[in-house]
């Protein structure tokens, strides 16, 4: 039974969620910090401890505590890699910036407000990051190199390596468990590419992410089942084998917002379905190559794109063709609203 320590500075805080997320298969225990960031230390060396909560700024009630939550944070890896570090905040919106600055410190992220409704998702994420982490730690630590990759295929739950996914975790990871287990929540779950998450996957089969209920048995032999695999209350379906699929013949296709065609792709930006034609191709800021694509359909590229996408400089004149097609469709989607 995974067991995690709260850091918060207020006492309030710590008593009511330690209480909510505590279960028969989880527990919380409260901790008030102290000025030293080292007041860890004693509690993190028993191996009893699975993981840590934190708030983010740990600043709010008691001005004596003089680092932030990610300081403590980047200390807490220092001492023990092999478990995971959660947030659980109830004020990240209005520190968004300084959080996205310091978030790669993290594991997972949890809001106050979200948890306090629906206590139930927030323990099953918990859970499944220290089972994820201890089976990575046990697995993956003082492998040989000529191992790592057959490891990472069976944290996969796979038979062999797809796409070359596990052969790119196993040397991105460096041989770290902690570096590996932030590769495959941060980037292989989270980023489309060799996974997808089901509405990306239900059109990527042709189908209308409407009719997903109707096929997701269909999908069940692309479904990830590796390690993390219930982190996300989306499930995520094996890109490659979705082509395995056999697809109901009466299951709504997806379709063309601007022409009506079959739709084989979602734009990034407002989520709906277009073919290739009526969307362009964007690059995602950052992200390694096999996560590096996306397209973007001419509604939304009418209006400056998110930070993290940009339109390849080889596309740039294609860009006014693609939102004249939309804008003479007519059917304008006034995406961006609010
Ligand atoms: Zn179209
Ligand atoms: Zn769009």
């Amino acid at each position: 039974m995974p067991h995690y320590l709260f850091v918060d500075e207020e006492e309030s805080e710590r008593q009511s969620f330690s209480k909510l997320l505590t279960t028969d298969d989880l527990t919380i225990e409260p901790m008030a910090p102290k000025p030293n960031l080292s007041f860890l230390s004693n509690r993190l060396a028993e191996p009893r401890v699975d993981g840590v909560l934190l708030d983010f700024m740990l600043r709010a009630g008691d001005i004596s505590i003089p680092y932030k939550g990610s300081t403590l944070a980047a200390s807490i890896k220092e001492e023990r890699s092999d478990v995971p570090i959660v947030v659980l905040s109830g004020v990240l919106a209005q520190h968004e910036a300084s959080y996205r600055r310091t978030e790669q410190l993290y594991d997972w992220t949890l809001d106050k407000a979200k948890v306090a409704e629906d206590a139930v998702s927030a323990r099953r994420q918990l859970v499944t990051l220290a089972e994820g982490y201890k089976a990575i730690v046990e697995r993956f630590r003082d492998v040989d190199d000529k191992d790592k990759v057959t490891v990472v295929v069976q944290l996969l739950d796979l038979n062999h390596d797809l796409d070359g996914v596990a052969y790119w975790l196993a040397g991105e990871s460096q041989g770290d468990p902690s570096r590996l287990a932030r590769l495959i929540i941060h980037t292989l779950l989270a980023l489309p590419g060799p996974l997808l998450e089901s509405r990306r996957a239900a059109v990527a089969l042709g189908v209308d992410p409407k009719a997903l209920d109707r096929v997701a048995p269909a999908m069940e032999t692309a479904k990830y089942s590796g390690v993390f695999s219930d982190l996300y209350d989306d499930p995520r379906y094996w890109t490659p084998r979705l082509g395995d699929c056999s697809i109901p013949e009466d299951a709504a296709p997806a379709q063309c917002e601007v022409c009506g065609e079959k739709a084989s792709v979602i734009c990034e930006v407002c989520h709906r379905c277009y073919d290739g034609f009526h969307s362009l191709g964007v690059a995602r800021l950052g992200a390694p190559a096999k996560f590096g694509g996306g397209r973007v359909c001419g509604y939304c590229l009418e209006s400056p794109l998110p930070d993290h996408l940009q339109v390849p400089v080889e596309s740039k004149d294609l860009i006014a063709t693609v939102i004249v097609e939309a804008k003479s469709a007519g059917r304008s989607h006034r995406v961006r609203e609010g």
